[in-house]
């Protein structure tokens, strides 16, 4: 099965992902994106999600804080604002982050940051459901 090259970075972590997958679901500002091998080129930007990756018959998530993708025919290449694997989503983290945005989009006052507190749950509810956890 042919496949792309997929490489995903972040400016405090480094790389966070480098593997050859057969295919990408992701989120663009412009709406949901499947990317395959042979790919025309293509620069977007992401919106925070539960990335989907696909390779050797399985199937994998990754979260994505938002950020920039660029495609070639040959590779896939991510800079994340943040990013994180399954296994390093810490899950309390991401609730009590929740847990706070939604509290301030329950307030609504003139001190509340509408857009921050909307971007905070997109964020949280994404690593919630890269880990299978409900969201509250
Ligand atoms: P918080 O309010 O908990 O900091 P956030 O969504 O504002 O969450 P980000 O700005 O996306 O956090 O990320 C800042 C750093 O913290 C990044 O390195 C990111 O990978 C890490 N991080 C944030 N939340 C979690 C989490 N729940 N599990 C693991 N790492 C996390």
């Amino acid at each position: 099965m042919a496949t792309i090259l997929l490489e995903v970075a972040t400016p405090d972590k480094g790389e966070v992902y480098a593997k050859e997958i057969n295919m990408l679901i992701t989120r663009s500002i412009c709406g949901e994106l499947g990317i395959l091998p042979k790919h025309a080129r293509l620069l977007t930007e992401l919106i925070p999600h539960a990335m989907r990756i696909k390779e050797g018959g399985g199937e994998t998530q990754l979260f994505i804080g938002g950020g920039f993708m660029e495609v070639t025919p040959d590779k896939i290449t991510i800079l994340a604002d943040s990013a994180e694997n399954p296994d390093d989503i810490d899950v309390e983290r991401a609730k009590a982050a929740y847990k706070r945005a939604e509290e301030r989009l329950t307030k609504r006052n003139a001190e509340i940051d509408i857009d921050r507190a909307e971007a905070a749950l997109a964020r949280a509810k994404a690593r919630l459901l890269v880990k299978g956890v409900p969201i509250p």
